[in-house]
């Protein structure tokens, strides 16, 4: 069905080697994709709401099906560790079922009104147009794709180019759940050609983007010359806040996988930890503890918690930051030889004002900076143009909440390095993005709210 016939290649980070070569999608493969959602929209908006929560569930049921599979594509492309992507495809299952609930229940509103009744609907937009990076790649696309489809509209879905492969699994199990064709297309190509087509596309009614900020920028410019809608999930550089009160060998403990989990390359990783200065060296102690036990290697490996970053060119970056000038308290390891590796690194002590506290570095680098009090904690932590996660460490359960309040995040966990459910909103204040994914909440963006008025 492809109209380019240019190829392009995908890449196993932990090895350096070719795992598939694909068709790269063209702009005229983009306005085909975008044709066939189009001409699929009336007739899957028809479908009756329990038999499109029917479909949803039997897709539910092929991605468990093919769980396995799945993870260790996603772990191959990716480099991340087989147990992580076992649990992200796992997610993905419970975000379709979750969804399968939606289409019988998108309820709407009696108003009381003079003259009449006044009613509201919730409708579906049309074609989305869903646009993702490449550090979680069948999740982002689930979070999306599942509200998407429960709320009546068609989709076309392009993958980062780095990582494909899911996404394109993901509509050959939708066509074999039985969802019919042109509901879910996926167009694998370059973001500055299918992705802006996308997004400037007349026939595309909204946009729903994950990836960087500055990527997030231009889409955002884009879309609004057609008013377009649009939803984004950007970057991040939250903080890991710990009190002088906390379980410190808890928080110590849990502190690396919140920042080196999947090698740093998590929007929501925790990368600067605030740490009270009067437990600042016990903290450190246990800190070094943990993450010199970081075991880091092949990510086909069970017992695997790191892999390596997904490219050379990331690998180079992310070395950019620690070569800048911040002194490197410890490392973990990371193995030699092919492989994009990375050890886990920690930079202490680090001003808030330091390029490494201020830029995303989307790799395993933590900056500890130390603060006084509750006051300055929350100072420091709101003190960047990011709000997307964080986390609080405290015994003092008022003092959480307090502080929880105070920051300009959109997704906070208290003793907890866990911020993202499939039923709890997800999403960021300021520069990380507009708009909320998972949840109730996610299908507000994708359905327009329609107001009906009938004089009685
Ligand atoms: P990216 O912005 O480079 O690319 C994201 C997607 O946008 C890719 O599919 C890419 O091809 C496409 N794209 C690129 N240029 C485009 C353009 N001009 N128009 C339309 N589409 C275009 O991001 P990435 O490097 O793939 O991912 C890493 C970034 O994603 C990080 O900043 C990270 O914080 C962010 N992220 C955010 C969330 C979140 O939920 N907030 C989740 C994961 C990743």
């Amino acid at each position: 069905m492809a109209v380019s016939t240019e190829t392009m290649q995908v890449f196993e980070p932990a090895t350096e080697q070719v795992l598939a070569e694909l068709t790269r999608a063209s702009r005229e493969d983009a306005d085909a994709a975008i044709a066939r959602a189009k001409e699929a929209f009336p007739a899957w908006r028809a479908v009756k709401p329990g038999d499109r929560a029917k479909l949803l569930r039997s897709l539910a049921r092929e991605i468990e099906g093919s769980l396995e599979e799945l993870a260790t594509l996603e772990t191959r492309n990716v480099g991340k560790p087989i147990s992580d992507a076992r649990g992200e495809v796992g997610m993905v299952v419970d975000v379709f079922d979750y969804y399968a609930g939606a289409p019988e229940r998108l309820l709407g509103d009696t108003i009381p009104v003079a003259g009449g009744i006044d009613m509201t609907f919730r409708e579906p937009l049309g074609v989305v147009g869903l646009i993702t990076p490449w550090n979680f790649p069948l999740s982002i696309a689930s979070w999306k794709v599942a509200p998407a489809l429960a709320a009546g509209n068609t989709i076309v879905l392009k993958p980062a180019e780095l990582t494909p492969l899911t996404a394109i699994e993901l509509e050959k199990l939708a066509l074999e759940a039985g969802i019919p064709e042109g509901v879910l297309n996926v167009v694998n190509g370059p973001g500055s050609v299918v992705g802006e087509r996308i997004v400037e596309h007349p026939d595309v009614a909204k946009v729903a983007f994950t990836g960087s900020t500055a990527v997030g920028r231009r889409v955002g410019e884009l879309a609004s010359r057609s008013i377009k809608r649009v939803t984004l999930e950007l970057g991040g550089k939250s903080a890991n806040i710990v009190f002088a009160d906390a379980d410190l060998e808890q928080a110590a403990g849990a502190a690396p996988l919140a920042v080196f989990g999947n090698a740093g390359q998590d929007c929501c990783a925790r990368s600067r930890i605030l740490v009270e200065r009067s437990s600042l060296e016990a903290f450190l102690e246990a800190l070094e503890r943990s993450v010199t036990a970081l075991r880091v290697g092949d990510p086909l490996d069970e017992e695997t918690q790191m892999g390596p970053l997904i490219s050379a060119d990331q690998r180079e970056k992310v070395a950019s930051f620690v070569e800048d000038g911040a002194p490197v308290a410890f490392r973990g390891s990371a193995p030699d030889g092919p492989g994009y590796w990375f050890p886990p690194t920690v930079l202490s002590p680090v001003s808030n004002d330091d390029r490494v506290a201020r830029e995303e570095i989307f790799g395993p680098v933590a900056a500890v900076i130390p603060f006084e009090d509750e006051a300055e904690a929350v100072r420091i932590a709101n003190d960047t143009i990011y709000g997307l996660s964080g986390s609080i460490w405290t015994r003092d359960g008022a003092k959480a909440l307090r502080v929880a309040r105070g920051l300009e995040t959109g997704t906070i966990s208290i003793n907890s390095n866990n911020s993202v459910r499939v039923t709890t909103p997800f999403g960021g204040f300021k520069q990380s993005g507009m708009g909320r994914e998972l949840g109730p909440h996610a299908l507000d963006y994708y359905t327009e709210l329609k107001n009906v008025f009938m004089a009685t």
